[in-house]
This record gives structure tokens, sequence and C-alpha cells, in this order.
């Protein structure tokens, strides 16, 4: 039995997005800037794809900006803020935020020993202090701890500062139909079964300053270069496919997803599973094991035709990388042990059973000095 096991880091296409994509690659590969007919319908296609994405996020077609992915679009906001400016971030941002917004003053907002944000230490923030923009993810990509996104866009409202939400990882797992009362959003298609190099950042209506690749005009003059429609066509499918089915999902996964806790609890008393009393993603679990490193747990269970991670994908290989952990403030030691499980929309009991007894199964053997059986 093999598992995949890594979708927070990215996930297999939909077969609706894959149609999608291979419908509007072979019929409407055209330039939508170009002047005849077939380009135009092109062009018609690309815009019918921003209202129906406009629809799902609950916000106004023209706020939304088509981009590679949410690195872009973290970029994009950040670089637009004069560097003086002060901005605030919370402790478990993703790389591609933190990042960003390095060189200039930030604030951290920190978490709470469930790796959440609370809308009350915002709140305090804003009574003594005035950022440009603040900015906390929705769901986190290591625990999958959701964060308090809406009181915090409100809060953020009421004393007349910006608020941005990375939401890459919320998106195609929860109900995004709020998502456009945060003044920006960030997405990424292929978080939700679209391709990978495609995304979106949504702005305020009435953002001019956002102009961030230069060149032609398209994207209203902020994104310049040829629309990548096909994709961008695949990323509403995916999602158009996903939403009403949320519910759905969520209750089968996050049964399932509780049972293989459940499960790792009676064989490894101690194990810790990070942000275990939050609300979470139904799909994700990150979990301090009992012993050994985590590169080796990782091995082990990749020769099973296991995959998972070690934590957040784009530090993974690098010792002691998770974020969140870090900023739970845990020990060298445990930091080496975090693993992270994230689960799909169509992962089966079986997988689940399967992975639950490779665990138990790669313990023994490490346990033993390490190789195979
Ligand atoms: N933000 C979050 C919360 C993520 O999980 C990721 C992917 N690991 C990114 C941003 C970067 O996404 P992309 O691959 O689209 O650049």
């Amino acid at each position: 039995m093999n598992g995949y096991f890594d979708h927070n880091a990215t996930t297999p296409l939909l077969p609706q997005a894959r149609d999608a994509w291979l419908r509007a690659s072979e019929k409407h590969w055209h330039n939508p800037s170009s002047l005849y007919r077939d380009a135009g319908i092109v062009s018609q296609q690309l815009e019918s794809a921003r209202e129906r994405l406009g629809t799902l996020i609950g916000a106004d077609a023209e706020r939304i900006v088509f981009t590679s992915g949410a690195t872009e679009s973290n970029n994009a906001l950040f670089a637009s803020l004069p560097t003086d400016q002060v901005v605030a971030i919370s402790a478990i941002e993703h790389p591609s935020v933190r990042e960003a917004a390095r060189g200039r003053h930030v604030i951290e907002l920190p978490v709470n020993a469930d790796g959440v944000v609370e809308p009350d230490a915002v709140k305090q923030m804003l009574t003594t202090k005035q950022p440009a923009l603040v900015s906390v993810m929705a769901a986190n990509n290591e625990s999958g701890a959701l964060q308090p996104w809406r009181e915090i866009a409100s809060l953020c409202r009421e004393h007349g500062v910006l608020f941005h939400t990375d939401a890459a990882q919320w998106i195609g797992k929860q109900d995004a139909s709020n998502l456009g009362e945060c003044d920006f959003i960030t997405g990424s298609a292929h978080k939700f079964g679209g391709s990978k190099g495609c995304g979106f950042l949504v702005l305020p209506a009435e953002d001019s300053r956002l102009n961030f690749i230069r060149g032609g005009p398209q994207e209203n003059g902020r994104r310049a270069g040829t629309e990548n429609y096909p994709a961008i066509e695949a990323m509403v499918t995916a999602l158009e496919a996903l939403a009403p089915r949320l519910s759905e999902i969520e209750k089968t996964q996050r049964r399932l997803r509780d049972e293989f806790i459940a499960a790792m609890r009676s064989r490894f008393e101690t194990l810790r599973v990070i942000s275990e009393n939050a609300p979470r993603l139904w799909n994700t679990v990150l979990m301090v094991m009992p012993a050994h490193h985590n590169l080796k747990w990782l091995t082990a269970l990749s020769r099973r035709g296991f995959s998972i991670s070690t934590g957040s994908a784009c530090s993974s290989g690098k010792e002691g990388s998770s974020v969140v952990v870090t900023a739970l403030g845990a020990s060298a030691d445990e930091l080496k042990r975090v693993i992270r499980i994230s689960g799909g929309w169509e992962t089966n009991a079986e997988e689940w059973q399967s992975l639950a007894t490779a665990i138990g199964d790669v313990f023994d053997e490490l346990n033993r000095g390490g190789r195979p059986q």
C-alpha cells in the first residue's frame, strides 16, 4: 500500500482541472491581448474565470490579479509598500511572507500555546501602533491551525489598517466565500488540485499602487506578461469542483485523520500533536515523534511508499525547520523529531490505516538501529 501524505506541499491535478487545462490549451491558446476574434474569445473566457473566482471567494472580480502563485503574490504585496512603513506579521507565516517582509520594521504577532494568533493580541498591538499592514495567514501550512482571520480583518478595519491573509492552505479546504472581507488575499492553484505556477492576489478595489511586473498592459497594468489562461481556467474549475463538496469531505476526512491520531496515541503515549486543541484543517497532523530524527522517519517511510514531510516543504531537508514548532518554543531536540502528515480530499481509510501501521513498523526498525527487516 502506498500513500501520498504531503498535500500541504502540493496536490495532484484534479481530473476536472486537467480536462479544463487541456480544453483551454487546445482550443483557446491564442494571446488574449491580440485583436482578432479567437483572441477575443480567450480574453472573454479569462474575464469569466475571474468573475467565477470572485464569486467563490466573495470578492469583486476587478480586485483579482492572476499571478504565478502564492510566493509571487506575497512578494508583490510587500514590495509595493514603502520600505519605511511598519508591518505586523504573525510568528508563523510562510517563508514567502517572512522573507518578503524582511528589511523593514516588522512587528511580530505572537501565537498562543495552540499555535493560534489571538485577536486580543492584535487588538492590543493596534491600540499602541499603527502599522501600514497586518498579515496573518488563514490556515497554517505546518500545523493546519486555522487562524481567526475574520475577527482580525474586522479589528484592522475598525483601526483603519489594511489586512492581508495568505490563504494558500485555506482555499480548497475550508469555505472561502467570505475571504473577500480581507483587503488582500493570497491564493495558489497547486494547493487545491490546480496546476503549479498559477495563483492570485486580491487587492482592495481602489488600490492603484500595485504594479508589480512592468511591461504590457495585462491584468489592468498591474502584472505584465501574457496570461496563463489554461492554468487559470484549471484553477477556477478545481475550486468549483471542490467548493460544493467541502463539508462532506471535511466530515469524512476529519474522522479518518482523527482515527489515525488515535492509532498513533495508542502506540506512542508521549506523542505530541501540535495545535491539537485548536480548530485545524481536516487533513493535517503535525507531530513530535517520541524518538528518532525526522529525516530517518521520512526516508524509512518513503522506502515503504509513503510520502510525508518534516514540516514546511520550502525548508525541508533543513534540520529543525518547523517555523510553528519554533514559535511554540520547542527544544532543539524536539525540532528534530517533527513530522507532518497531510492527507487529501480522497485519501481513504486503508491509506490512513496503512500509514499508521508503517509508522509503527518504522519505529521498531529505527529502534533496532536502522535499515530493513
Ligand atoms: N503560503 C503558504 C501558506 C504555503 O503553504 C505555500 C506553499 N508551501 C506558499 C505560500 C507558497 O506557495 P507557491 O508554491 O504557490 O508559491
